[in-house]
């Protein structure tokens, strides 16, 4: 039995999703004229209360995008040092936007509204790049699925408006915070100005992210979707995955959670694991010991036929997801507990 944990982008669709997608009546979506394409567009818009919403084929070309919306060459956007949109696109802030990004120094990924304000340039001071976007990320990634406090994300609105700075939320797994903080969507679309969710991770489709936003910043994400070549032709059956997602992949992520508390409780008690971070959703950060070599440990896994993924500085990582089932759940704590780790010599 093959087990993956590298990331919770590894699911196929299931039964039910295929059935969704082979029944999908489709359309050109570039001139707009795909229903199904239109019909999720209207149900995410919906479900944020936001005017209007643009599909996508990858979460970072829909935050390239909302970033492009919201800036102009040789602005600064404001962001968390682990960021995604700063450490995982490719540069693409600076390809795409002709934007840098001033750094904040958070706690797992999450900063303060005293830490974003401090951070903006003052507008008349002209040496200075334009602070133009505050970013954030909700759940963390590089900070192990953390979830935010939703006060001082409503903070850092008030900081926002009052400098006239945009501000998007990267929600690549909103859906996995929304669910453990018992949040709805609806509170994240009165805050941010734009949003994007993935419906590739957590919630088991294959491809696609959603933008959210005001009615004028989706217009130019539309015109930007376009010059980054990522107008699809029938993507209703693509669009038919994410609908089914929304409707029978949301609840069950607490299972995913779940497990991550069952895999961090096994690994606290391991002696060759060093620390695990804290657990919030369906992301696990543990070190293991200094003395035990880091690829030799990921092999040993492999050989057992589990998969996970080192981040640097010695972080590996554990994500868990849909087609991780309970039978590969117990078979990897069994695996977790029996390990024959060597020290390096
Ligand atoms: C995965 C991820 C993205 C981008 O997703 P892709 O669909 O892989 O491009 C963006 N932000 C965060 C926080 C992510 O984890």
């Amino acid at each position: 039995m093959e087990i993956n944990l590298i990331s919770d982008t590894v699911t196929r669709p299931t039964q039910g999703m295929l059935d969704a997608m082979l029944s999908a009546s489709v359309g050109d979506d570039v001139f707009k004229a795909d229903p199904t394409v239109n019909a999720l567009e209207e149900k995410v818009a919906k479900l944020f209360g936001m005017e209007r919403a643009l599909f996508f084929p990858s979460g970072t070309m829909a935050n390239q995008a909302g970033i492009k919306a919201h800036t102009d060459p040789g602005d600064q956007l404001i962001c968390d040092k682990y960021a995604h949109v700063y450490n995982y696109e490719g540069g693409g802030v600076a390809f795409n936007s002709g934007v840098t990004c001033k750094l904040v120094d958070g706690h797992r990924g999450m900063m303060t509204a005293d830490q974003v304000q401090a951070s903006i340039n003052p507008p008349d001071f002209y040496h200075s790049p334009k602070s133009s976007l505050v970013c954030i990320e909700n759940t963390t990634n590089k900070g192990g699925g953390a979830c935010w406090d939703i006060e001082e994300i409503k903070r850092i609105r008030q900081v926002a408006k009052s400098h006239d700075l945009g501000y998007h939320l990267d929600g690549a797994r909103l859906w996995n915070a929304l669910v453990k903080k018992k949040e709805t969507a609806k509170e994240y679309g009165a805050i941010f100005d734009t949003v994007s969710v993935c419906l590739s991770k957590g919630l088991g489709c294959p491809v696609g992210s959603v933008l959210v936003g005001s009615d004028a910043l989706i217009e130019s994400a539309f015109r930007v979707r376009k010059v980054f070549g990522g107008g699809m032709r029938q993507a209703g059956y693509l669009a038919a995955a994410g609908i089914y997602a929304l409707d029978h992949h949301i609840d069950r992520l607490s299972e995913d959670h779940d497990k991550a508390q069952d895999i961090g409780a096994t690994l606290r008690t391991l002696s060759f694991v060093k620390n695990v971070e804290p657990i919030e959703t369906n992301i696990i950060i543990f070190n293991i010991q200094d003395d035990i070599d880091e690829t030799q440990f990921l092999q040993t896994l492999e050989s057992n036929g589990v998969h996970i993924i080192g981040m640097g500085q010695g972080k590996l990582r554990i994500v868990t997801h849909l087609d991780y089932s309970d039978e590969m759940h117990n078979k990897f704590l069994e695996i977790l507990k029996s390990l024959p780790v060597k020290k390096a010599s």
